[in-house]
């Protein structure tokens, strides 16, 4: 992974609660919504099983990686 810019704890949360609530998520920097990307396994040759997906905001670039095994709260 690159070393971008990263959201805080409290946007990562405020996305993460956003999109799975099933609404489009918006970055809380610039108000721009999130683009959603599937990773799905074997992309990166890991051997992934589980469903990840990545929120990335095109505006400012910063984003969430999203593991999609049971709920987002832990
Ligand atoms: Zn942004």
């Amino acid at each position: 992974m690159d070393q971008r810019a990263q959201f805080t704890p409290e946007e990562e949360q405020a996305i993460r609660s956003a999109h799975g609530e099933g609404r489009a998520a918006e970055c809380p920097r610039d108000g721009a919504v999130m683009t959603v990307r599937e990773i799905g396994g074997g992309s990166f040759g890991l051997g992934y099983a589980r469903r990840r997906e990545w929120l990335l905001c095109p505006r400012c670039h910063r984003s969430v990686i999203f593991d999609r095994r049971r709920g987002t709260r832990t």
